[in-house]
């Protein structure tokens, strides 16, 4: 019986399969990485198992696999209903989810200029599944849709304005899937309409960022042309003095050391000298490893002061989201971030955050806290798969 949802999240270098049935329960995911090289692996999540991949697999090769793999299990039987694919970068041209055809996929090519790590490879995603699945309605989710509703105020860069009229440079946001969750998520929980619901919404994974969500809908977010400013990230740098560019110049350093060096050796991996797991990094920092301590103070501070500015953007607040693999699991980036804030009147209760607000509803905040402070797990995957049944009308 047919009555699957298939979710496809192609990165540089691995693709992600997720199967949902036709009333949203996650079925099974599958993960293959290292694509395109000769220890290609693929497993399935949560069996010990390796699948066997063809040597340098590629995009198309995995998927095809990982499909045969699922079909055998049982799990997937005759085509899915339809199929979900996460496109980071929409322009300005998606402000939603669109279902896939000729035109949605030259669209995607149009502004792949602004994502060129991410859209190319989420087409070979797409590309894949229609060569697997051709009459399947395929949908694209992007990581910039939610943020369209951004106001001019907020997206516009102080440059001269032909660098937005001709090259479409402003801010775009990501990570809007994500944000978008928070919101339904938050107002289910305050037992509010999401229309109604205005959070400050921090996304804290590898990535991480920051949204104002007024009344559902986003209107101020940290990131901006590309996924590299704002926050501290795992190994992006954030917010950093456009004066750094012309300095390194004159330093020897090229425009694409420098693009690396932001990209790839930055945030808390810079600051600490060893890693950007935040978990590693607590650890260290407990043990007296005064880098690890400072990778953190950082990330906490620059990651207070952005909610403090978020504010300026609502005119109300419900509550202040925490999400992503440290926003959920680390104690003590909420706790160190929320110390910052006393003048907002944010408080935390110790042993709720400790318990990381699952005896309670998902709250961490103190009862006397002027705003609830909430943690919520973020489920991409499930937005991505509701979008694909409700473009392709199921
Ligand atoms: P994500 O990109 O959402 O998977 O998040 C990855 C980040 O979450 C890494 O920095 C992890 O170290 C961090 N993380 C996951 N679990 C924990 C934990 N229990 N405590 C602190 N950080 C964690």
């Amino acid at each position: 019986m047919e009555d699957s949802i298939l979710v496809v999240n192609s990165g540089s270098s691995s693709v992600k399969l997720a199967l949902f049935d036709k009333h949203h329960q996650k079925k099974a995911s599958a993960l293959a990485e290292k694509l395109n090289k000769t220890d290609a692996t693929a497993q399935i999540t949560g069996s010990p198992e390796p699948i066997a991949l063809p040597e340098n697999a590629n995009h198309q090769q995995a998927l095809q696999v990982l499909i045969e793999t699922f079909t055998q299990k049982e799990l997937l039987q005759g085509q899915p209903l339809a199929i979900g694919h996460r496109v980071v970068h929409g322009g300005e041209t998606f402000r939603e989810a669109a279902l896939i055809d000729i035109d949605t996929i030259a669209a995607i090519k149009k502004v792949s200029g602004l994502a060129p790590l991410h859209n190319p490879v989420n087409l070979v995603g797409i590309e894949a599944m229609q060569v697997l699945f051709p009459s399947v309605p395929q949908v694209a989710v992007f990581d910039t849709a939610y943020h369209q509703s951004l106001p001019e105020r907020a997206y516009r860069y102080a440059l001269p304005k032909h660098c937005y009229e001709d090259w479409g440079v402003r801010r775009y946001g990501f990570h809007g899937t994500s944000h978008y969750f928070m919101v339904q998520e938050a107002a289910r929980l305050l037992s509010k309409p999401a229309e109604k619901t205005s959070i400050i919404s921090a996304h804290l994974g590898n990535g991480c960022s920051i949204t104002a969500i007024q009344d559902g809908k986003s209107i101020d977010t940290s990131m901006g042309l590309t996924p590299l400013e704002g926050l501290v990230m795992g190994t992006r740098s954030g917010d950093v003095d456009p004066g750094l560019f012309d300095y390194l110049a004159g330093q020897g350093v090229s425009a694409s050391d420098v693009h690396a060096m932001l990209n790839n050796e930055s945030g808390l991996l810079g600051l600490s000298g060893h890693t950007n797991d935040m978990r590693t990094l607590c650890e260290l920092a407990e043990k007296g490893d005064k880098p690890a301590r400072l990778a953190i103070d950082v990330f906490c501070f620059r990651l207070a002061r952005y909610i403090g500015a978020m504010t300026a953007s609502l005119r109300h607040l419900d509550a202040v989201v925490f999400t992503g693999g440290i926003g959920e699991n680390s104690a003590e980036v909420r706790r160190e971030t929320i110390k910052h804030l006393s003048l907002l009147g944010l408080m935390m209760d110790p042993e709720l955050n400790q318990q990381h607000g699952k005896e309670s509803g998902n709250r961490v905040s103190h009862a006397d806290s002027r705003f609830p402070i909430l943690t919520i797990p973020t489920n991409e995957e499930l937005v991505i798969a509701q979008e694909a049944s409700r473009l392709a009308r199921l």
